[in-house]
């Protein structure tokens, strides 16, 4: 059997459409088949690729770490260098008092760790959350999903969650002193790239100070420059209380976390009461990739970038069967009539080498979150073929 008899015979399938394409490498923005096709990937592997794919610094700090040590024992142990200071130059892009940082596997993993510290500080039992919202795939992060479909078969979910609409001001008031804390995503992603108003953001923070309820944003998505701010709250006048992040972190290597302040986090180690426990969480080869990715985006100063690479995209991109654009930075969403619209056109932009998709509760949109690292030229380079996908 070949490696795509192989995917469909032996690998458990996600869904009815998997893109199917396979890869033999990838370098900066490219991705390259078995027989020398080139892509130029648009998505980043769901925004985690923001410094591109391979950056050399990442190599390197990855093969250094190889030749120290790999796993040495589970989180919060042993002092392993990588991670006090991947946790030093995490703190460092962040506002005080945000200065405690735990470092777990995966987004899934860093919302339910936020979750559990919430509750935990509080002593508060409910949550609330947002209509639309992905924040993983276990049964926590589920259970905070703004989803329904997602969540049917899965019933009964974790308890003591209610959803509010994100962006609507009014739906705060459902946030009182019986609420543990809110999570949202600050640009819900897989909804299609929302972004809510600066005054909503800045009516939710009053709100949870006035009821001292903890307000956790989940920026797994939103996180590491690709919006076009280091972290996309800055943008909006606020600070969390909790901050969740994984995907762009690792570079292309697993890793996430959680952030809070010395205060809050602290409930987490008192004893005889377990906090949260991971074997691999913030894995040395993972937090030496992490580190080095936030050196490449800060030497490289990409950030400054997205918004003119952003602006760039949304000139290009005019055509009558493009109803809309929604971005926030790089992380962008181009509207069309339907799926039935879209997928044929998705198709053939992969014929045509230029990787997109769809979004998990938005599937006729487009979604176009490159390496930040792309070039205006490669920019001008996907909008033609895109266009001319559109087209055909
Ligand atoms: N939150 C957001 C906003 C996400 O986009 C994702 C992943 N798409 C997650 C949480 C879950 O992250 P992971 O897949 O690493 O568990």
């Amino acid at each position: 059997m070949n490696n795509r008899q192989l995917f469909l015979s032996h690998l458990a399938q996600t869904t009815d459409f998997p893109l199917m394409i396979e890869i033999e490498k990838a370098e900066g923005v490219f991705l390259y088949g078995p027989n020398g096709e080139r892509y130029l990937d648009l998505i980043s592997g769901i925004g985690v690729s923001n410094v591109g794919h391979r950056h050399p610094k990442v190599l390197a700090a990855i093969h250094a770490q190889l030749e120290k040590y790999l796993h040495l024992m589970v989180y919060g142990e042993y002092v392993q260098q990588p991670q006090a200071q991947l946790a030093q130059a995490l703190v460092h892009t962040l506002p005080e008092p945000l200065d405690n940082v735990y470092l777990v596997n995966s987004g899934s993993e860093a919302v339910e760790g936020a979750l559990k510290l919430a509750k935990r500080y509080t002593n508060r039992r409910e949550i609330l959350t947002c209509e639309n919202a992905y924040h993983g795939s276990s049964h926590g992060a589920l259970s905070v999903g703004g989803n329904e479909q997602f969540k049917r078969a899965y019933r009964p979910l974790v308890p003591g969650i209610r959803q509010i609409a994100y962006g609507n001001k009014d739906h705060l008031e459902d946030i009182t002193t019986d609420t543990a804390a809110i999570i949202l995503e600050t640009i819900q992603g897989e909804a299609g790239v929302q972004v809510a108003e600066i005054g909503y953001f800045q009516a939710l923070r009053k709100k949870c100070n006035e009821t001292g309820t903890l307000l956790i944003l989940d920026e797994i998505q939103a996180g590491f420059g690709r919006t076009g701010t280091f972290w996309a709250f800055e943008d909006f006048g606020i600070q969390p209380d909790i901050l969740v992040c994984a995907k762009g972190m690792g570079g292309g290597m697993p890793i996430g976390s959680f952030i809070s302040s010395r205060e809050i986090m602290s409930v987490l180690k008192n004893n005889p009461l377990l906090g949260h426990i991971t074997t691999f969480g913030g894995h040395p080869v993972s937090a030496a990739a992490s580190l080095a990715t936030i050196q490449v985006i800060q030497d490289e100063a990409l950030v400054a970038g997205v918004r003119e690479k952003a602006n760039l995209f949304k000139k290009l991109l005019v055509h009558p069967k493009i109803t809309g654009i929604r971005n926030k930075g790089l992380m962008m969403a181009l509207s069309f009539d339907s799926f039935e619209v879209l997928k044929p056109i998705i198709d053939r932009c992969i014929g045509n080498g230029v990787i997109t998709d769809w979004f998990l509760f938005c599937d006729n949109a487009m979604r176009i979150a490159p390496p930040l690292t792309i070039s205006r030229k490669e920019i001008e380079f996907a909008c033609s073929k895109i266009l001319q996908s559109i087209e055909s």
